[in-house]
């Protein structure tokens, strides 16, 4: 079977400036990128600050309310009025930071693909859960939020991404191994529900990616791309992430 396209995406989280902007556009300016899709995330004041046909945009982030007296909120139509294609959903930090549970995730889920933008779904456990032993029911009870709010299909239009939290911005990649059993477990779990469905959707690994690191990653055969973190902020090292996958 073919492999699915790579994608690379990149969180800003709440980092960068106009500055970043510019620098970032003019390094990708003269790259072109066949065989990745890539995908620049910056904080939602920005999303309509880049004129760079060479990425698409995503947020990180956006309210699961329709509308109204939300102070502070975003919605998922005002972002979809904006030229953004993507929608960070589940990050551990929303999770740990912002109280957000695998059903408000769910129905941020809904909310996305209802407005027909695609979300990029993050899932991922603990060092702590992970010594327990209970990574991969863990696991399966966060895709089975999605799966039991939408149905199996929601599947055929979401991007996954697979986060350990033990190595988001700590410099402890996942070994490609380690990132290939769970990305592995995954597509099983969902080819459960629908083995057409688990055989084409997209997961990305996240956890301290760099160019060093991302070509034995992304050539892992259930690795579809990576969801970088620190290493997006910095224009030539992000690009040369994506040309590891070209
Ligand atoms: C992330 O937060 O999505 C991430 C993977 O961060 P980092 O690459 O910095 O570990």
């Amino acid at each position: 079977p073919q492999k699915r396209k790579i994608l690379v995406a990149g969180n800003w989280k709440m980092n960068g400036n106009l500055a970043l902007i510019d620098s970032m556009s003019q390094t990708f300016a003269t790259q072109d990128f066949k065989h990745v899709d890539v995908v620049v995330c910056p904080p939602a004041v920005y999303l309509s600050s880049f004129n760079e046909p060479d990425f698409a945009i995503g947020a990180q982030n956006v309210s699961h309310l329709d509308g109204g007296a939300y102070t502070g909120e975003v919605s998922i139509s005002m972002l979809s009025e904006l030229p953004v294609k993507y929608v960070i959903v589940g990050h551990s930090e929303r999770r740990e930071y912002f109280n957000e549970s695998n059903e408000l995730i769910a129905e941020k889920v809904y909310k996305i693909l209802e407005c027909g933008l695609t979300p990029i779904f993050c899932i991922g456990e603990s060092e702590q859960i992970r010594e327990s032993g209970k990574l991969f029911g863990f696991l399966a009870e966060q895709l089975d939020a999605v799966i039991n709010r939408i149905g199996i299909q929601a599947f055929n239009q979401l991007i996954v991404a697979y986060e350990p939290i033990w190595a988001i911005g700590t410099g402890k990649t996942a070994t490609p191994e380690q990132a290939q059993e769970v990305h592995h477990f995954i597509r099983e779990h969902l080819a459960g529900h629908d083995a057409n469905t688990a055989s084409g959707v997209r997961i990305l690994y996240g956890g301290s990616v760099n160019a060093a690191s991302a070509s034995a990653l992304f050539s892992q055969p259930d690795v579809d791309g990576g969801l970088v973190g620190g290493a997006s902020l910095k224009p030539t090292e992000f690009v040369n992430i994506c040309l590891a996958a070209e």
